[in-house]
């Protein structure tokens, strides 16, 4: 130890007291506790239990009683492994002045590497009869280090013990010992970032009294009052930080502001093809409050496949309009955005409304045209992909900007669309309200909820005379019968889909790994289909092919369309009624779920065949999942258990710091009372510089002010 922190070791306590200079901490133990991060006190209590368990009072071995859970401490006498590979077992013989208990460790041989003869061990666990005394099967153990014996007289009483993520070199036991030491004189230190009728009008604990809690609970309660209290504590820094934020912008940026008229109203509703349903009402409802005002919109629009988001998004699009502004669609694909094209414009037909493409696969000049009239405001209604934001475009006068299956451009993407100002230069402060629509809901959403600052609007209902899609699962034997059934449909007047996971145009240099996929060649020459209109869809076709193909399909033409997934999203065709998935189970969820909203979107009934022989669990899970249910609110929540939420949250691409305690999911009623809590709170201290706000602030900016911009801030 060196002079500085010797000194240091008299020191009285403080949060950023080193863990080095806590007396009685040992140096070979505070290297370890560096390496987990625990650097000082404050990281020491912050330094949370992963799960508690019930520590019953200590009995001799001798007295332990077959079937009742007991604990009790021994010395190893004697070990042995028996069995191999996959039958191996270690056994112990644990012996005390009372008796001697068996221990048997099935599969776990390695654990003769750790437990030696003369080593002390506190098990705890369920004894059974066997031979004449007692054996423990897989008992809870600790290895109990001679300077820790002398203590272990005082174990008098059951005990509910934090476990502590511990690390070769320092057990969960030797770290609950540290804590012990500086718990109760560390939380005295500990300032409440809550005000006292603001955390008992919620029933929390102080801050001070929720580690306390975690760490020394007195019984299951405690530990549960003390993650709730933290749980809200992390949820409600992060929402403060988004919404600290999104008043900063709201307060620099300005949108026009867009009114509803009766006489816009009136014109609006002409150009609806059919009757708005309630749900969609609702949204656009609630879409037009937000644009009326000058603070620009940020709203996410959910609703499953087939919902009917579309006409939603062109109402606002069209009310921008009429107000004599801009408005842009962006899609993730080229085959949306052009299928949204040729609908939209169909839809607009005979009227004043100017509709233009914008896509990345255009040729220069028709490229360099439409930007041109972009941005001179010749053209009202842009649709395009991410070429719309990623060229640099300028529009003339863009009010609404809508982004379709936002989920496609990945979570965190926040698509900047500019603007020019009166002057012709790019104006900063002038952003036109950005409409969200998503079809891949819940954890997701979730996500977005938590790490974005996008207000939310959910489509529940679906437009009338739709049947469900059925849906099965057949193996590859399957397959002939599968395509007789396809023909049957096909010679009724209806169509189909075969999406395979590749395609064979040829040109691609095919990997071994590809080379066995059924690609939409092999399908095509497979025979299956012979003497049926089929055509083939895939990204790599020119554009004029694709709108030809998909011109011909939607007319009815083309009987059957063999695809890769470009057809996901955006395809349209309410006469399709077949949907056929080869290799499903290479698939993901979302993705099938995609595929199949392509059918049922009429009033005939769909049906989807998945073709596969799945190889793994997942992929047996997905299937199962997918003929079990068509919603896709239920789909995502069996995502996410199949996949885990760090994956489908992608929290790692997006560097946000995970939670310890919350669990978005799980703590969706915290999530709800911190997001309003902090709404209410910026709303009445948009700085958070008042007095009573000064703790609350440092720990936002300390935890979240880099990640949200927001160091800065005053
Ligand atoms: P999604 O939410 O998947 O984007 P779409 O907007 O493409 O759904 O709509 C799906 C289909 O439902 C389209 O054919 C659309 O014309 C139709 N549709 C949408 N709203 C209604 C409605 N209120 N009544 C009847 N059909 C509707
Ligand atoms: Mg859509």
């Amino acid at each position: 130890m060196d002079n500085a922190a010797m000194n240091n070791a008299d020191a009285p306590i403080s949060l950023t007291k080193p863990i080095r200079s806590i007396a009685g901490v040992r140096e070979d133990h505070a290297i370890k506790l560096e390496q987990l991060g625990v650097v000082n006190v404050g990281r020491l209590l912050a330094h949370l239990p992963h799960r508690h368990e019930w520590i019953r009072a200590q009995s001799g071995l001798g007295d332990l009683e077959v079937g009742v859970i007991g604990s009790a401490i021994g010395e190893i006498s004697a070990t042995k492994v028996a069995g191999f590979g996959r039958k191996s077992r270690f056994q112990a013989v644990l012996v005390d002045e009372t008796g001697r208990v068996d221990l048997v460790f099935f599969n776990q041989a390695f654990l003769a590497k750790k437990l030696h003869p003369g080593m002390m061990l506190r098990v705890q666990g369920k004894p059974n009869r066997y031979g004449g005394g007692l054996q423990m099967s897989n008992p809870n153990f600790t290895i109990i280090p001679d300077d820790e014996l002398a203590e272990l007289s005082s174990e008098q009483d059951d005990e509910y013990r934090p476990v502590y993520p511990a690390t070769e070199g320092i057990t969960s036991e030797q770290i609950r010992r540290i804590v012990t030491r500086v718990l109760s004189s560390a939380c005295e230190l500990i300032e409440d970032h809550l005000p006292e009728s603001f955390r008992e009008q919620r029933s929390m604990p102080t801050l001070s009294r929720a580690y306390q809690m975690m760490h020394t609970p007195e019984s299951e309660a405690d530990v549960k009052a003390a993650r709730r209290r933290l749980a809200y504590d992390e949820l409600l820094m992060l929402q403060l930080g988004v919404h600290m934020k999104r008043a900063h912008l709201r307060q620099t940026l300005t949108a026009p502001a867009l009114e509803r008229t009766p006489e816009i109203d009136a014109r609006l509703e002409a150009r609806m093809p059919f009757v708005l349903t309630d749900a969609q009402k609702r949204v656009v409802g609630e879409i037009s409050r937000d644009l009326g005002l000058r603070v620009p919109m940020n709203r996410l629009v959910q609703g499953d496949v087939g919902s009917g988001k579309t006409v939603v998004a062109l109402d606002a699009m069209l009310l921008a309009i009429a107000h004599g502004h801009q408005a842009a669609l962006m899609a993730p694909t080229e085959l949306l955005a052009e299928q949204h094209f040729l609908s939209i414009q169909s839809m607009l037909e005979g009227g004043t409304v100017r509709v233009a493409l914008l896509t990345g696969s255009m040729n220069p000049q028709e490229r360099s045209a439409a930007r041109a009239r972009i941005e001179s405001g010749e053209v009202d209604l842009i649709i395009g992909t991410h070429a719309l934001v990623s060229q640099g475009v300028g529009f003339h006068s863009l009010a609404v900007a809508v982004i379709d299956e936002q989920h496609r451009f990945g979570v965190q993407q926040r698509a900047q669309f500019r603007v020019k100002g009166g002057g012709g230069e790019i104006d900063t402060h002038e952003t036109p309200h950005v409409l969200v629509m998503t079809a891949t809901p819940i954890p997701r959403t979730i996500g977005l909820t938590i790490f974005g600052d996008l207000d939310i609007s959910t489509i529940d209902g679906m437009p009338p005379g739709r049947s469900a899609v059925v849906t099965t699962h057949v193996g590859t034997d399957r397959r002939s019968a599968v395509y007789q059934r396809v023909r049957a449909r096909i010679e009724m007047g209806e169509q189909a889909f075969v999406v395979v996971p590749a395609i064979d145009t040829g040109a691609s240099n095919t990997s071994n790994a590809l080379r066995d996929l059924r690609s939409v060649q092999a399908e095509l020459e497979g025979g299956e289909l012979n003497g049926l209109r089929v055509a083939s869809m895939h990204g790599r076709l020119e554009r004029a092919t694709r709108e030809h193909i998909m011109g011909r399909f939607r007319a009815g033409l083309i009987d059957c369309l063999v695809a890769t997934t470009v057809i996901e999203v955006g395809v349209d065709v309410p006469n399709a009624t077949v949907m056929v998935i080869e290799e499903a189970d290479r698939f993901g969820l979302a993705q099938l779920h995609q595929l199949r909203g392509r059918v049922g979107r009429g009033a005939k009934p769909g049906f989807c065949v998945l073709i596969a022989e799945p190889s793994t669990d997942d992929g047996i899970q997905r299937l199962n999942a997918m003929v079990e249910t068509t919603s896709g609110f239920v789909l995502s929540e069996r995502d996410l258990a199949i996949r885990g939420p760090g994956d489908v949250f992608g929290t790692r691409q997006s560097g946000m710091p995970p939670f310890q305690v919350a669990d978005p999911l799980k703590d969706l009623e915290l999530l709800q009372m911190a997001r309003r809590d902090a709404a209410e709170w910026i709303n009445k201290s948009p700085n958070l510089d008042r007095a009573e706000d000064t703790v609350a602030r440092r720990r936002l900016l300390k935890s979240h002010g880099k990640w949200l911009g927001i160091g800065d801030v005053g």
